[in-house]
């Protein structure tokens, strides 16, 4: 049995070794298209920060582990996949006979059009070559230009302020990280960015972005009459939607990322935003699966199927995935929508339908002077999503009461009284009640949205 694996980040490398631990006489290929050993993106901000090396971001620290789990590493990229065919082609004109495929090949950037993005000085940060770019632009006192304050966009700045630039974040949205956190919580986290010395646009767009030889000219002139250095010539000129021009060392292209699943056009496997897969991660075409960043997967939670770019549910679908692969059954219990992140060291949370339900009902607590704010979201009497601002001590719970679905009787109204009665309301109920309850069983075994 020949098992293929497309991808060798996070996904690929723990189905790799899932399939090696259950099936140890079977034949494993990992492909990859980067250079660099197999690496965690999210390892990338302690790079910059310089807290670890190169080596530090690396999934597995050993140079032998792969061979030493008979796991054939292919570095190049997959072209087409000939699903009726059983074969994968490859860049290097290479093609490769599977019986069982996995399609782990994460996301991309975005690339958004805007004049200028092919300037060198701008980078998005998704990979280890951009590091290294971004590595010898943001040096201390260097003027950083950030595109997108979502997600990943969030969890940079961190690293960028720690390296001493001279942070500009520019989103179009009207709030920060707006498809995860509502209008509060991201003007909290705005007001949070701009006490710690950030220059924040909201409901801004990057127009365009040149290398202005203009402005090299008026520095050169403000320099000979002694106002200003002429060392600007470099410089990138980002222009605003609204009106403004800022200029920059280096600009961060952090417009979200999409499923990385363009080879398999006309390949048959059902792609919607990314791969489709069923609770078994299986695409529609019998043996090939898809795990992680490009996986479309069902989650039993909401019933619906979710691309969710985050690493934990890369891992989780991995192991599903190779489980399966290896013909042990098994179903993904949920995709979960966690996201907790920190922004500059102000701790939110976003987690399920934090947006809320139809004819749900909302528990909101805002303390802005405390930093703090809380809106729970409730269908029924089930804790369907939440955002917070400040609520460390209180993370754990809200995943455990989205995620777990549980049923709070009588703890629901109390909420909705006082929501900082969490952590009660949780030990009350959560305790009795299985992780995935009966609600949610039922929701799968009826394929409700599926
Ligand atoms: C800066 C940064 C910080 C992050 N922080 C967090 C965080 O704090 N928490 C969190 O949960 N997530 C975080 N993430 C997201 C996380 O890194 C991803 O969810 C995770 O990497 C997904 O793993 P994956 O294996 O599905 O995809 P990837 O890690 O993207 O790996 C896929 C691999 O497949 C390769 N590939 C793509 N196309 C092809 C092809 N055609 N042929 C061959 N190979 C191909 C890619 O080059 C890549 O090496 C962060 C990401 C970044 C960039």
């Amino acid at each position: 049995m020949h098992h293929v694996i497309l991808g060798a980040g996070p996904a690929g490398v723990i189905a790799a070794e899932t399939l090696r631990k259950h099936a140890p006489a079977d034949s494993i290929t990992l492909v990859g298209d980067e250079p660099d050993a197999p690496y965690s993106r999210m390892a990338i901000p302690y790079l910059l920060i310089g807290n670890i090396d190169e080596r530090g971001t690396y999934l597995r620290k050993s140079d032998s582990h792969f061979d030493d789990l008979r796991i054939t590493q292919v570095k190049a990229k997959v072209t087409r996949v000939d699903a009726a065919g059983k074969t994968v082609h490859l860049d290097n004109g290479q093609s490769m006979a599977f019986d069982k495929l996995l399609i782990a090949t994460g996301s991309h950037p975005m690339r958004p059009p805007i004049d200028g993005m092919d300037l060198p000085g701008v980078h998005p940060c998704w990979t280890l070559a951009d590091a290294r770019a971004i590595q010898a632009l943001a040096k201390p006192g260097a003027r950083v230009l950030q595109m997108g304050a979502g997600f990943i966009g969030c969890i940079i700045m961190e690293a960028l302020a720690a390296r001493g630039v001279k942070l500009s974040v520019v989103e179009m949205g009207d709030r920060m990280v707006p498809r995860m956190m509502g209008p509060v919580a991201g003007g909290m986290i705005r007001d949070w960015c701009e006490a710690k010395g950030v220059q924040v646009f909201t409901g801004t767009k990057v127009e365009a972005i040149s290398q202005g030889a203009e402005k090299s000219l008026i520095g050169k002139l403000a320099a000979a009459v002694g106002l200003g250095s002429d060392d600007d010539s470099g410089a990138l000129h980002v222009r605003l939607s609204n009106g403004q021009t800022v200029e920059a060392d280096l600009v961060i292209s952090a417009t979200g990322v999409r499923p990385a699943i363009g080879f398999l056009k006309d390949s048959g496997i059902t792609c919607l935003q990314g791969v489709l897969t069923d609770e078994h991660l299986q695409t529609n075409v019998p043996g090939i699966y898809a795990a992680g960043d490009c996986a479309e997967a069902f989650d039993m939670v909401s019933g619906k199927t979710i691309v969710s770019a985050i690493q934990p549910n890369a891992a989780e679908q991995a192991r599903v995935a190779a489980l399966n692969m290896v013909g042990q059954k098994t179903e993904l219990k949920g995709v979960t929508q966690i996201n907790v992140l920190d922004t500059l060291g102000l701790i939110s949370t976003s987690f399920g339908n934090w947006e809320g339900v139809a004819d749900g009902q909302s528990a909101v607590l805002t303390d802005k002077a405390a930093g703090r704010h809380l809106s729970l979201q409730f269908k029924d009497d089930v804790m369907v999503g939440c955002n917070s601002v400040g609520w460390t001590e209180h993370v754990g719970v809200m995943r455990g009461l989205v995620e777990g679905q549980v049923h709070l009787g009588p703890w629901k109204d109390r909420l909705v009284q006082d929501p900082t009665k969490l952590m009660d309301a949780y030990l009350d109920c959560a305790q009795g009640q299985g992780r995935w309850n009966g609600a949610a069983d039922e929701r799968r075994r009826s394929g409700a949205g599926h």
